[in-house]
């Protein structure tokens, strides 16, 4: 019954309720013989060697569309027992990382994402992890100066650890002033996000409804998160931000670039809260007021939802054609290529 599928404690208990859950999607596992997708090699080799073209065959079968959809997954908490749709559990953060890989989905950072480089195997769907609000159970550090296992960053580093292809990479949406708790140690944590290979956002600074603030105070509450950013370590490339609430200041450009007395920003890309797939970069539709993420829960919007859709419109996602330098596109979708978003990407229609 689909009742018990939607029933979370079984949805994430562990390998029977993910292969329930690939079930109910209808989508293959990793190199399932009838999977249009290739088994892709360990170390994020691509399967096919590099400065090489794909052949119709190839083409025919692994239906690359790199102009389609991407899942940016927005987490907040990790609690062993969540209390509201937005909080995850160990276990569900955990189940959601092997179904995700199980299903050829693997990690990239917001800047690849936003350049135009995204680089893993042919076949592949790429996924941006993203966290809100720096909670401590996101990167708790323990007495003993070891990463809590049970903490987000914790199950990340272990799950890279038994699938090397599965990268590091994600954007954490801070509040500088109380970053992941453990007031005294901000900094170290920034530092060694970045080090591990994560990107760190801007959230504002005291997490506001961005319309409910005048011109000046949006700017402050942005540009001072940077400046505080920056003061823990120095030289952060912060260049998106992610809207508290999802809500736009009401003149919206001002989440893009603005100023404070000597302070400047500019971001690249403003996220929202919700509630689809966003588009590709290179897509018309892409708009960076509004980049529009996912959010892993159940129900209409949800994660489910949507990688359920992507299996039965699988046109829409975006799927590499494992060639750095090269954007392979759809002739159907030939229209919607913004060329100057390409970045130097060589062009390819088929
Ligand atoms: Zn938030």
């Amino acid at each position: 019954m689909i009742t018990t599928v939607y029933d979370k404690s079984k949805l994430f208990g562990g390998a029977v309720a993910i292969a329930a859950v690939i079930a109910f999607l209808g989508i293959n596992g990793r190199a399932g013989a009838a999977s249009p997708r290739i088994a892709a090699a360990p170390g994020n080799q691509s399967a096919v060697p590099k400065g090489s073209k794909l052949s119709g065959a190839m083409l025919h079968r692994l239906h690359p569309n790199e102009i389609g959809d991407v899942l940016i997954l927005e987490y907040h908490n990790i609690l062993p027992h969540p209390d509201n749709p937005y909080t995850s559990s160990p276990a569900q953060f955990h189940s959601v990382m092997t179904l995700l890989y199980s299903l050829h989905y693997r990690p990239v950072s917001m800047s690849s994402y936003l350049n135009n480089t995204i680089n893993i195997p042919a076949g592949d769907s790429p996924v941006v992890y993203t966290f809100d609000d720096a909670d401590e159970s996101q990167y708790r550090i323990l007495p003993n100066g070891k990463v809590d296992p049970n903490c987000a960053v914790g199950m990340m580093i272990a799950f890279n650890k038994l699938h090397p292809d599965w990268h590091l990479r994600g954007t954490f949406f801070v509040l500088p002033r109380d970053a992941f708790g453990q007031h005294s140690l901000r900094a170290q944590k920034l530092k060694s996000l970045i080090k591990m290979g994560f990107e760190i956002g801007n959230h504002t600074v005291t997490h506001p409804q961005l319309s409910k603030l005048s011109n000046t105070q949006v700017q402050w509450q942005i540009a001072e998160c940077d400046h505080l950013i920056d003061e823990l370590v120095p030289g952060t490339k912060v260049n998106t931000m992610a809207l508290p609430y999802g809500i736009s200041p009401r003149d919206r450009v001002l989440a893009l670039r603005g100023s404070y007395g000597s302070l400047h920003y500019q971001n690249r890309a403003v996220l929202l809260a919700g509630a689809d797939p966003a588009p590709a970069v290179i897509s018309k539709k892409f708009n960076a007021l509004r980049v529009p993420r996912v959010q892993p829960v159940m129900g209409v919007c949800g994660l489910y939802f949507w990688l359920k859709f992507l299996k039965h419109h699988s046109y829409e996602q975006f799927i590499s054609d494992g060639i750095a330098n090269q954007t392979t596109v759809p002739r159907r979708y030939a229209h919607l290529v913004n060329k100057e978003r390409l970045n130097g990407s060589k062009l390819v229609i088929y």
